[in-house]
């Protein structure tokens, strides 16, 4: 993998740092220990990752794509880095993404975009596009995003991979920089199903140092992993939602959609229509908690504790020196979701926007507890075209915002979703989107597995 990275990487762009030593010193401290007669720490004891540059690392540099954090170092580990280093699970080095996991092309990075290995002069979705690109370029088998929007399963539906975002709080996010908290959460990317699962087993389960940490079992997503692979969806009812189904989707991933119902309904599925009418207002709701919780989120970085500092040469006061520093160290889309989330939670305009938006988000989380009591899992295309030209949205915020549409209810709502490849639409790679209610990521596993 490393020497598959040397080859492709200078154009692809997938990392922002390679770990190439430590990556094979941690492969060869699994081979010694399997030497001596230990058990493998895990399944995936040995097998390569690539890490998003949005979890802490103590020795890699951690960006999470922003020129605040350049030259920062993490004095301690996310709880899922200690989870993979415990797993035996070599770290390839850090990948590419939106600043701070704000965008759907990784064209936000501070440090330039990561292109789609399916055609170079595409995007690889975002905010996770570098990990994406990784798995599908074979530069890594195995890598770790985060969704707070769609940035695990747009990317994955766009470069032809699996990506899972777990129920919100199945992984911990100790350790992970916060996008936007309520919202933010982990999750395995692979290029198969059951890969995915037995990456997912490793990185779940409760964290005492997050407080939004569940305390609930892990569903056994390998279990129902293998148990899909036989293909068998008797008894599963699938509900088609039908606001995620419109004719402003490209046709091609409209025909594959089609063609994905007809495959699980011959798996033996039962398949029928619901209807979530609010998800029609999970944008505008999502775009307006997502920047009140980013420019919260974001204080924080206020030129004393971490990263970049400008202007400190004995002439500038502290708050100058903080905005001389928040001024070149963040990005424009950065910039502008602290400027929107500051108008929506000012005084005044708290109850109009930031109160709408929460009673909207209820409203979607009611939609598919409806939703659920008729069927098991709910499915919809990933995203509405396959992946789009570089530069043709990156000066569009809206049509920017527009490529999540599929994805966020799911995020407002807390719950599990997934996304599998879906064959091509013009040559360009499609995602089947299931999505399966809180805490129920087996079905997930067992839906994707079945169907892939
Ligand atoms: N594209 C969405 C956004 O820009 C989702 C990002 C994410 O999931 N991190 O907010």
């Amino acid at each position: 993998h490393l020497d598959r990275i040397d080859q492709v990487d200078g154009t692809l762009h997938s990392f922002l740092h390679v770990a190439h030593d430590a990556a094979l010193d941690a492969a060869r401290a699994v081979d010694d220990s399997l030497a001596a007669g230990n058990e493998p720490a895990s399944p995936l004891a040995g097998v390569p990752l690539a890490l998003k540059d949005v979890f802490t690392t103590t020795d890699m540099p951690t960006t999470a794509g922003s020129k605040i954090l350049e030259g920062w170092r993490s004095p301690y580990d996310a709880t899922v880095t200690t989870a993979l280093r415990a797993a035996g699970i070599p770290l390839l080095g850090k990948t590419n993404m939106d600043e701070f996991a704000m965008g759907s092309s990784t064209e936000n990075s501070a440090y330039g975009p990561t292109l789609n290995p399916w055609d170079t002069t595409r995007v690889p979705g975002g905010s996770g596009g570098g990990s994406a690109a990784a798995l599908a370029s074979f530069e890594a088998p195995l890598a770790i995003g985060t969704d707070t929007g769609g940035s695990i399963r747009q990317p994955a539906a766009v470069t032809g991979t699996v990506g899972c975002k777990p129920t919100y709080g199945g992984v911990s996010r100790y350790g992970l920089i916060a996008c936007a908290s309520s919202l933010d959460q982990g999750g395995p990317c692979g290029r198969t199903v059951l890969d995915t699962a037995l990456l997912h087993q490793v990185i779940a389960g409760h964290d005492p140092r997050d407080s939004t940490s569940l305390r609930a079992d892990v569903p056994d997503v390998v279990a129902a992993a293998r148990a899909g692979a036989s293909g068998d969806l008797r008894g599963v009812r699938v509900g088609v939602v039908k606001e995620l189904h419109s004719d402003a989707y490209q046709p091609g991933v409209l025909s594959s959609f089609d063609a994905a119902v007809e495959v699980l309904t011959s798996l033996g599925a039962e398949v029928v229509e619901v209807s979530c009418p609010s998800f029609d207002h999970a944008l505008a709701s999502y775009y307006l908690i997502l920047p009140s919780e980013v420019s919260s989120n974001l204080a924080r970085f206020d030129a004393m504790r971490y990263g970049l500092r400008v202007g400190d040469d004995g002439t500038h006061s502290a708050e100058q020196v903080m905005a001389m520093t928040r001024a070149a160290g963040f990005g424009p889309e950065v910039k502008r979701r602290i400027m929107i989330g500051t108008y929506a939670l000012s005084a005044g305009y708290y109850d109009a926007y930031y109160g709408q938006a929460l009673k909207v988000r209820t409203l979607i989380a009611r939609d598919f507890d409806a939703a659920y009591e008729k069927v098991d899992v709910l499915v919809s295309p990933t995203t509405p075209s396959t992946a789009f030209p570089l530069g043709e949205k990156v000066d569009d915020p809206i049509a920017m915002y527009l490529y999540d549409l599929c994805t966020l209810p799911t995020n407002l709502a807390g719950h599990p979703a997934m996304s599998v490849p879906s064959g091509l639409a013009d040559g360009l790679p499609v995602g089947l989107q299931i999505m399966a209610p809180a805490l129920a990521d087996d079905r997930l596993y067992r839906v994707g597995a079945a169907y892939e």
